[in-house]
């Protein structure tokens, strides 16, 4: 059986790897000239399941207006994006009640967790590197921040099998001693052991690179132009710039972009593009930072250790396809991880780091839509917002599992949870 996946991200890399495992022959297509090189580039690196509560909580939702008229706020609107992200907002409201917040949280948490059992199997079985840690994450509280009411949810999500564990500042020390100049700006912190981190953008590579030795085929610097209809209920083929290429399944993991093709075939993929920045600053020599990711809930900012290199991350900002990297959202990340690590200034050199931001394929609810659709041999695999590289090999197991069962008979999650 011949399978096109459409894009080369980490979920339509790991998804030709899956399938290609699968015995299925597979052609992986992509615009640019390797894979992983839009928002699988410089994400910030976390594979962490204990990141599973959506964004719209109703707690954060009660603070959102106020999040939203601070000029330093992590959470911008762009005047411009307001009216294609009507009908989405509104979507993204509904799923703001406890119950549909919580639904959606244990959604993802089922996804996360098949995600890392799999990446685990994977990594075992494939001997792959990826600038990895394995030693947990850590979510720092400011004194007053939201640390009970967080604490509050660790609970929920310990019943889906989330470990945490609650640390005071002492412990706090004991675990990143780095953070030591800056330890009265927190209350306390919640560890999550199994937490992983890793370069997404090493990793995609990697499981290309992986997939093609077993006989996937990777059609780089080749864009989708259009998906054909055979019938009502069947694709055809796609059009591409380097012309029609014919199928028997056809996997769309475009992220911010699946929704532009699935509306042409009237499905309408309720995902939008949120922009997110990185920096990714380069240590030479130096080994006086975290050596796990650390995050600080006031700030909504991140610090990941990669092989040689911390990466920076944060900031949501709604501004339509506009991905242009800003120098001044850069600095503003750069500054949040100066208030976590102030050592990390006498390490940075402006010429050497790396400013980067992406669309983060968000859907209103948090989980991602995976599965098939109504033309027998389309599958959608995309719109995994900030956790995508936390769910790829989860997503690309499902996903191959509906393609070559016809159904879905993975255990660990239901089939609701992630279908259109
Ligand atoms: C700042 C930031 C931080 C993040 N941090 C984390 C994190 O810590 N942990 C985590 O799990 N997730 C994180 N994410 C989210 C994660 O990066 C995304 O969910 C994930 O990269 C989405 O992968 P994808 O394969 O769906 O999309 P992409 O990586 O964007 O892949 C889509 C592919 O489709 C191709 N394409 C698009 N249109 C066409 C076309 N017409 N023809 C051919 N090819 C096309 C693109 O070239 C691209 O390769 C973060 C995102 C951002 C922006």
């Amino acid at each position: 059986m011949k399978v096109v996946v459409m894009g080369a991200g980490v979920i339509g890399s790991t998804t030709a790897y899956m399938l290609t495992k699968a015995g299925l022959d597979v052609i992986v297509i992509d615009r640019r000239d390797r894979p992983g090189m839009e928002t699988s580039f410089a994400n910030g690196g976390l594979m962490n399941p204990s990141d599973s509560s959506p964004w719209n909580s109703p707690g954060t939702m009660k603070n959102l207006g106020n999040m939203l008229f601070d000029a330093n706020s992590p959470l911008k609107i762009q005047p411009s994006a307001v009216s294609s992200m009507i009908g989405w907002g509104l979507k993204f409201f509904a799923n703001s009640t406890a119950r549909m917040h919580k639904a959606n949280m244990i959604a993802n948490i089922r996804l996360a967790r098949l995600s890392l059992e799999t990446l685990r199997a994977i990594r075992a079985e494939e001997g792959l590197t990826y600038d990895q840690t394995v030693r947990g994450t850590m979510r720092m509280f400011p004194p007053q921040g939201r640390m009970s009411e967080f604490l509050q949810m660790c609970r929920e999500m310990e019943e889906w099998g989330v470990v945490f564990e609650k640390l005071d500042k002492a412990q706090i020390l004991e675990k990143e001693p780095c953070v030591a100049p800056v330890i009265d700006r927190y209350a306390g912190a919640v560890l999550f052991p199994d937490d992983e981190s890793g370069d997404a953008h090493k990793f995609t590579n990697e499981i290309a690179r992986v997939a093609q030795a077993y006989g996937a085929k990777f059609l780089m610097d080749t864009e989708v132009l259009d998906i054909k209809r055979g019938s009502t209920t069947k694709i055809s083929h796609i059009h591409t710039t380097k012309g029609e290429i014919q199928a028997d399944v056809f996997v769309l993991s475009l992220g911010s972009y699946s929704p532009k093709f699935s509306s042409r075939l009237g499905i309408h993929l309720p995902i939008i593009p949120v922009k997110g920045y990185s920096i990714t600053v380069p240590l030479n020599g130096w080994q006086g930072g975290p050596t796990r990711p650390i995050m600080d809930d006031g700030l909504h900012a991140m610090i990941t250790p990669m092989g040689d290199r911390l990466r920076l991350g944060g900031r949501a900002e709604f501004a339509g396809y506009d991905n242009a990297v800003d120098i001044k959202e850069g600095l503003r990340v750069l500054d949040d991880g100066f208030r976590m690590l102030p050592e990390l200034k006498d390490h940075v050199n402006a010429d050497s780091v790396l400013n980067w931001s992406g669309l983060r394929p968000m859907t209103p609810g948090g989980p991602p839509v995976i599965g098939p659709t109504r033309y027998s041999n389309l599958f959608l695999n995309t719109g995994h917002g900030p956790l995508g590289w936390t769910m790829a090999c989860g997503s690309a197991r499902i996903t191959t599992d509906y393609i070559t069962e016809g159904q879905l008979t993975i255990e660990a999650v239901e089939p609701e949870d992630y279908a259109l």
